[in-house]
């Protein structure tokens, strides 16, 4: 695995860490990418945060971005799953129903109350997998065909309704709503969590206004608790985000090798698989 951080600094403070000649010039910021070995991170935090407490920044924002070999993939137990297409609108603008009332004050997760509720003409094409803005996911009937036939635990499906048509009464051809049905992975203590990578900390150190909540953004590679029973779509048990418009915290989905394995052979689009870890598995030891 290589993982970089790109972090976006102001073309006049990059000569506090960096040389003249690093990185790239993108409209009057430098956009650099660094190993995360590279020892200079380290300064970039510390000058970050000094500044920060002065009431100002040394870089605009730090992203961490990583790349597995196949062979990492393939030797993955379980796998994060993200979505190539996000898309607008949220299904809570398209008369989308949820259960305010019973939502957590703190937190804002809340219950989806009857059918996801979305327009045809903006679900994205030629993908067989993709998320609105405020996490609603969907699979199309394709891709659900494939994992059913292979008889895949843990992904259950609604149907949608077609905000665009009929009054909205018309279910939406060629999609469903995929519901996070599987086993509920628990979250590992060493998962780092935090708005952006410079103030990333262990989870539980993380504060938290109540006990859905892990953090607001996943930074280090997921690390989750070996449930014993595994299904084929999985769930962290606890929810990342917050709540803010139409967004509500949410949990991360998570997949077999299984899934993989029929995305590639189908020819299913619009997956996305990165690897997550097992707590005390050998890669966790040797994972930076
Ligand atoms: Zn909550």
């Amino acid at each position: 695995m290589i993982e970089e951080i790109e972090i976006r600094v102001p073309e006049d403070r990059v000569g506090e860490i960096f040389s003249s000649d690093e990185g790239e010039s993108i409209a009057g910021t430098r956009v650099l990418r660094l190993q995360s070995t590279d020892a200079r991170l380290v300064k970039v935090r510390e000058l970050h945060r000094r500044k920060w407490k002065e009431g100002g920044y040394f870089y605009s924002s730090a992203v961490p971005h990583r790349a597995y070999t196949s062979a990492e993939l393939d030797s993955s137990e379980v796998l994060l799953l993200r979505p190539q297409a996000l898309f607008e609108p949220a299904g809570e603008e398209c008369g989308t129903i949820y259960d305010d009332v019973g939502a957590c004050a703190a937190c804002g997760v809340a219950d989806q109350l009857g059918p996801l509720r979305l327009p045809l003409s903006r679900i994205p094409t030629g993908v067989d997998f993709a998320v609105t803005i405020a996490g609603e996911m969907l699979l199309s009937d394709r891709a659900f065909a494939v994992f059913d036939d292979a008889q895949l635990s843990g992904f259950a499906t609604e149907p949608i309704l077609d905000s665009d048509s009929m009054g909205g009464a018309g279910t939406l051809p060629h999609w469903r709503q995929l519901l996070p049905d599987g086993v509920e992975l628990a979250v590992s203590r060493d998962t780092l969590v935090g708005w952006s990578w410079g103030e990333a900390v262990p989870w539980p150190r993380y504060p938290r206004s109540c006990d859905h909540l892990i953090g607001p953004r996943l930074i280090s590679e997921l690390q989750v608790i070996d449930p014993g029973l595994r299904t084929d779509s999985m769930r962290t048990a606890g929810f990342f985000g917050e709540r803010q418009g139409l967004l509500r915290p949410r949990p991360i989905m998570c997949t077999s090798p299984s899934v993989r394995t029929l995305v590639a052979e189908a020819a299913l689009q619009g997956f996305i698989f990165e690897r997550a870890l097992f707590e005390g598995s050998a890669d966790t030891s040797g994972s930076s």
